[in-house]
């Protein structure tokens, strides 16, 4: 399950370090036992009533002259917000607001995501609310008193805050695993809906989803329960609204967007069309697990080589998911259907999968010394220091070098390939993230 994610934001020093400690209440931050990673983002689990999130803290930099370092800090605080359900924004509230506040504050308002603002340092709650009132001009609304050494005014912060946060029914249960089945129309997706809730224990069909007439349907296979997305979307009857020809390409990436692996199934008679590719394109580019589910196979031709071509008319035209595992099966006489939860097990498994730093530096140490990367025109040669996996679902790398910029696409893909090599993650995309030395 992947829980919403808070970034905390603000200059050096404002003590943001000190009020992700309090709203964590001291449980502990992920991994990283690096030295110099603690420069990096650091995600700390955190609740607050019924809601649990990520507390992602954008580093703790100590600069002399904060001004000088906004680019950075933006660049750090840019990368915790793509992915943040909410930020909050720290300042010091004995200093007042500062101009690299309003220089910061300029450019959260015009970032699709919802800002706390929290005023530190306010230990005295008379005077805390004479020092907030201040940062009324950030025009970022209401300014919170807090202390992060003593706790004040944390809890009605938190209390703002979840206000912001995804409600709890739209968060997957804990093991809950979301799947959504994407394809062109008449590829079986609803024949193999029918299928999954013939075979399996329906619990509850049809359940409301986020929108009105978004229903997901909620399976049962022995322990594991399984949430197909959008499953309205499926059965929609497709010529009555909008012709044959319309294919709800958005309504797909809604549904690929809300699951943790999906099925992308292909239509054995037709082969691999654009329409799935791009469907491909986006199970990669939102990180998500991927089984490729080939419908309709009763209805091929087959002699021995019909599966091997089929293999490689795949890898062709879907090399952005070459990871996913690939299913031959029919919903009609059922053949292989139950192969598809499998499948899904897998991947989830992979998805969430962490490795230790230990491991991932092994995998670097080996690949760089077989190949080390190649010396630019200019003679300057990139050097790999180490990586560590920073998230989960994807498992996402950080590796950290002297310049990006010296490492080139040839080489970054060879290194994907050892790490796949190496530590798998069948069924899951992966991504590294090439750090710099600032
Ligand atoms: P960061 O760089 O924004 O992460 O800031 P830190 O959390 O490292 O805190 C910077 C300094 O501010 C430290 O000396 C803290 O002790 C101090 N500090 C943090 N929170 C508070 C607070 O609530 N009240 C006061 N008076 N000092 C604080
Ligand atoms: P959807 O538009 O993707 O939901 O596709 P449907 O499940 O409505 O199926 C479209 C057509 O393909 C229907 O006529 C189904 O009977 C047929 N179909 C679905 N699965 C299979 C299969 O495994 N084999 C064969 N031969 N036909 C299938």
């Amino acid at each position: 399950m992947s829980l919403p994610i808070v970034a905390i934001i603000g200059r050096p020093n404002v003590g943001k370090s000190t009020v992700v400690n309090r709203l964590a209440g001291g449980r502990e931050a992920i991994v990283f036992d690096q030295p110099g990673v603690t420069r990096d983002r650091t995600y700390q689990p955190a609740f607050w009533q019924d809601r649990e999130f990520m507390v992602v803290d954008t580093g703790g930099l100590v600069f002399d002259d904060d001004t000088e370092f906004l680019p950075y800090i933006r660049e750090q605080a840019l990368a915790a917000l793509v992915e943040a359900a909410a930020a909050i924004f720290v300042v010091d509230g004995q200093t007042g607001p500062t101009e690299g506040d309003r220089e910061i504050a300029t450019w959260l308002r015009q970032q699709p995501v919802p800002v706390l603002l929290a005023v530190n340092k306010c230990e005295s709650p008379d005077q805390g609310l004479v020092q907030s009132a201040q940062f009324w001009e950030l025009g970022l609304g209401e300014p919170h008193p807090v202390s992060g050494i003593h706790g004040n005014g944390t809890g009605e912060l938190l209390d703002a805050l979840v206000a912001h946060l995804p409600p709890v029914d739209q968060l997957a249960a804990t093991d809950e695993i979301r799947v959504a089945i994407a394809g062109r129309p008449n590829v079986g997706k609803s024949s193999l809906l029918n299928a999954f809730v013939g075979n399996n224990r329906a619990i509850v069909s049809p359940i409301s989803g986020t929108t009105r007439d978004a229903i997901d349907t909620v399976v049962q296979r022995g322990d594991q329960v399984y949430r197909l997305i959008d499953t309205a979307g499926i059965r929609r009857k497709k010529n009555v609204d909008y012709g044959p020809e319309f294919f709800g390409i958005n309504r797909a990436f809604k549904a690929i967007r809300r699951a943790d692996v999906v099925l992308l199934v292909i239509d054995a008679v037709d082969g691999v069309t654009e329409q799935d590719q791009k469907l491909a394109g986006r199970i990669a580019d939102d990180g998500r697990a991927c089984v490729i589910v080939v419908n309709k196979w009763d209805a091929v031709e087959k002699d021995t080589y019909t599966i091997y071509d089929f293999d490689k008319q795949i890898a062709a035209r879907l090399h952005f998911v070459d990871w996913a595992k690939r299913l031959y099966v029919s919903a009609m006489t059922g053949q292989r259907v139950p192969k598809i939860f499998d499948a899904v097990d897998a991947a989830v498994a992979q998805h969430r999968r962490r490795v230790t730093t230990s491991v991932v530096n092994e995998v670097l140490e080996e690949a760089v010394s077989w190949h080390t990367p190649p010396t630019t025109r200019q003679g300057r040669q990139g050097r790999i220091y180490y990586g560590t996996q920073v998230t989960a679902q994807p498992p996402s790398f950080a590796l950290f070098v002297n310049s990006p910029s010296l490492i080139g696409e040839n080489y970054r893909r060879y290194i994907e390939r050892q790490f796949r090599q190496n530590l798998g993650f069948d069924g899951s995309p992966i991504r590294l993230l090439w750090r710099g030395k600032k």
